[in-house]
C-alpha cells in the first residue's frame, strides 16, 4: 500500500491557540501536537506550525512559500512574516517599524 498520504497541511488547523505541531497522521485520531519547531508560511494567507519530525516530512512532500524558527510572535495575532529576519513580528514594536519603514515587509 503505497497511497498518499491524505494530510493536506493547506486550510487546516489554523493554530490560534497555541504553537503545537498541526501535522494530522493518517494513523493517529488527532493532531500530532508536538511543541513547534518550524513556522511554515504556504501562501499568504495560509501558515502552520509543525514539529521538527513533522518538518522533514513536509520538505519531502510539499511545497511551502517559506519557513523559519518559532518565535515569540509567531502565531500572535496580527504578526507579520519577515522574510529576511526569518521570523514573526507583531506590528508595533520598533523592530517590525524599521521593517516596514525600509520595505522588508513582502506581505
Ligand atoms: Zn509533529
Ligand atoms: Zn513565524
Amino acid at each position: 500500500m503505497t497511497d498518499p498520504d491524505p494530510f493536506v497541511p493547506k486550510g487546516k488547523l489554523r493554530p490560534l491557540s497555541g504553537q503545537t505541531c498541526g501535522y494530522f497522521p493518517r494513523t493517529a485520531s488527532g493532531r500530532c501536537g508536538m511543541p513547534g519547531a518550524w513556522h511554515i508560511r504556504w501562501d499568504k494567507l495560509d501558515n502552520s506550525v509543525t514539529c521538527d519530525e513533522h518538518m522533514t516530512v513536509i520538505q519531502q512532500q510539499w511545497v511551502y512559500d517559506d519557513r523559519h524558527p518559532i518565535g515569540a510572535d509567531c502565531t500572535m495575532p496580527g504578526a507579520v512574516w519577515l522574510y529576511r529576519d526569518r521570523k514573526c513580528e507583531v506590528p508595533g514594536s520598533e523592530a517590525a517599524l524599521t521593517e516596514s519603514a525600509s520595505g522588508e515587509v513582502r506581505l
